[in-house]
């Protein structure tokens, strides 16, 4: 045996590393030259002496216990311990206690190799310094268990060391984000490579920080670790979560300004279009199509005043506003928009009072929007949002129309009223007021045109000059105020029992003269007869008083039968009309 432990020494004498051969007892029996170089005691030094010989006072010596250990069965032991030296000075060792067998397999002696482990401590030291002073958080996870955190994690997440290891790993997690926390993590360690990640934490004290992390996997004491580390760019995020809604807004804005721009730009068109028309009637397809431009998604009509100035009468309507009557003629008081002369906004249909003149309910948001002038009634503007286009943006219909109510009315107020002066103008010079027909004027303008074309088409033309009989005696009898009365009645007479295409003039007093183009001298007798008799049984109400029938005597001439030139067909149907006078009134007579 002896023997044998002398072959293992001289083994042991080439190793770098201290090694110390033990009796069961703890005494040591031989060292090699590695711990010689170690604890600066010679072989001969230390033979025969205990084990604790080597342990500084304040260190508890666990050799026996562990040697016991191993005599029970344990294969080896390690463990870490202090050691002082032959000069006092301490050194942190690496122990590893290996058993020597008989061939019973009885231990007869231990073999302790001792491991300087000074420089792992200076390595520790440094990992310590580096990491706790670090601006990022660093920790080290094993088997799901915290291993290591420094300063600024405890910083960052609020948790120390013992927190955490009462707590799930990563349990700091914001919920939300753990999903994506555990792939990128495990991605990134799969891979080798970790993308940085970002995720919320949600601190000791409840707040949340977002984080930007990446990790590395690594191997220690024969086992995976994760070693990661983080910084907090809740700061960063912040800004930049301020940056995007400073720009959302600003785009919002933009858009806002270009719409704006766009509306103006088409009221501006819809102006000059409106400038340039004489009629009312042809205002309507205009404004149709301005309104279906600026508001794509929304239905409507537009109401004009009728002339008697009683009623609102659409004269367009789109989007399926409904047609039937019951829907666009009422009354202006039938309207809270004319009522009180301003925008009539209703944006929930339920709550809001309802125009009665709509009469069918509103299923949507609407704006009733008067057309004045001069506080005069012109017409009214509705829109409706209409929810069966689907359009993008109708719900911005209203809200658009709301912003630029006051806008539109007076665009379309003012362009109205200047057609409708312009209107009036024109027929002032072409009407006579009393009986509302066109005057002599524009009468000889119509005939001399309607000679030209019939001529091209080779066509005829009749006329029918009237005179009222006995009106100098009809004034007599009940006045000249009923003798007006019945010259505005002939008036309407006149346009009412003549096609749109025959020209019904105010000769001068109670004259009047039809121009029918493309009528036969015959047709035109039989239309004069008609006439006749409507004359004779017009009834004629004044002041409350039936006044007695009036009749009528007529001339008819026609072209070219009679001439070609107006004058000789005036002078013919004069002529014609003297006959009849002479022939005893109340009828008609052909030139
Ligand atoms: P007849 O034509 O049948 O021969 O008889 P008359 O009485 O109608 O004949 P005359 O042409 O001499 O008289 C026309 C009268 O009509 C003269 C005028 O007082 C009247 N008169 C013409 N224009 C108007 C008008 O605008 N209002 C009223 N109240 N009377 C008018
Ligand atoms: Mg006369
Ligand atoms: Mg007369």
């Amino acid at each position: 045996m002896e023997k044998e432990i002398k072959q293992l020494s001289q083994v042991f004498e080439s190793w770098e590393n201290g090694v110390i051969l033990e009796t069961v007892d703890g005494v040591i029996a031989d060292w090699n030259k590695g711990a010689h170089d170690l604890y600066g005691y010679s072989a001969e030094d230390v033979v025969g002496r205990e084990h604790s010989f080597l342990v500084p006072f304040d260190v508890k010596d666990n050799t026996l216990e562990v040697f016991k250990k191993i005599r029970q069965g344990e294969p080896s032991a390690c463990y870490d311990t202090v050691h002082k030296r032959k000069d006092d000075s301490r050194v942190h060792v690496s122990l590893t206690v290996s058993p020597l067998k008989d061939e019973s397999g009885s231990v007869i002696a231990f073999v302790i190799f001792v491991r300087n482990t000074a420089e792992r401590e200076q390595t520790k030291e440094l990992f310590d310094a580096i990491t706790q002073s670090s601006p990022i958080g660093i920790y080290i996870v094993q088997d799901g268990i915290f291993q290591y955190i420094n300063r600024q994690f405890e910083r960052i997440i609020g948790y120390n060391m013992n927190e955490l290891l009462s707590t799930k790993s990563l349990g700091y997690i914001h919920p939300e984000d753990r999903e994506l926390v555990r792939n990128s993590a495990v991605n990134g360690l799969k891979s080798g490579v970790c993308q940085p990640y970002e995720y919320r934490v949600v601190t000791k004290s409840g707040q949340i920080k977002w984080i930007l992390e990446t990790v590395i996997s690594y191997r220690t004491q024969g086992k995976r670790a994760t070693l990661g580390n983080f910084m907090d760019i809740t700061e960063s995020k912040r800004m930049q979560e301020e940056t995007r809604h400073a720009n959302e807004k600003l785009t919002g804005m933009v858009k806002q300004l270009e719409g704006q721009r766009r509306q103006s730009v088409i009221l501006a068109e819809m102006r000059d279009m409106l400038q340039a028309c004489s009629k009312m009637a042809e205002t309507a397809p205009i404004i149709m199509g301005y309104m279906k431009k600026l508001f794509p998604a929304s239905q409507g009509a537009l109401f004009l005043l009728s002339n008697s100035r009683s009623d609102l009468e659409s004269i367009v309507t789109w989007g399926g506003f409904p047609t039937n009557p019951d829907d666009n003629i009422f009354t202006p008081d039938a309207c809270w928009g004319l009522r009180r002369g301003r925008a009539h906004v209703v944006d929930d249909v339920n709550i809001e009072p309802i125009c009665p003149h709509l009469k069918h309910t509103p299923t949507s948001s609407y704006v009733c929007l008067p057309l004045m002038a001069k506080g005069d009634i012109l017409g009214l503007l509705h829109l409706m949002n209409d929810f069966n286009i689907k359009e993008s943006g109708q719900d911005q219909a209203i809200v658009d129309l709301k912003e630029m109510a006051v806008t539109l009315s007076e665009y379309l107020s003012l362009s109205l009223a200047n057609v409708k002066l312009s209107e009036n103008l024109s027929m002032q010079s072409i009407q006579d007021p009393q009986s509302g027909l066109y005057n002599r004027r524009f009468m000889e303008e119509s005939l001399q045109r309607e000679i030209l074309r019939a001529a091209r088409k080779q066509a005829q033309i009749g006329i029918i000059m009237a005179d009222l009989d006995h009106f100098k005696k009809f004034n007599d009898v009940y006045g000249h105020a009923a003798g007006d009365k019945i010259i505005s009645q002939m008036g309407k007479l006149l346009k009412d029992k003549f096609r749109g295409s025959d020209i019904a003039c105010r000769y001068g007093g109670e004259e009047f003269l039809v121009i029918l183009p493309e009528s036969s001298r015959e047709d035109t007798v039989k239309r004069a007869d008609t006439l006749r008799e409507e004359v004779k049984k017009m009834e004629i109400v004044f002041q409350g008083q039936i006044l007695g029938a009036i009749t009528v005597s007529m001339g008819v001439a026609a072209y070219p039968a009679n001439g070609t030139r107006m004058e000789e067909l005036l002078r013919v149907a004069d002529t014609a009309l003297y006959k009849a006078k002479q022939e005893g009134r109340d009828r008609v007579v052909s030139g």
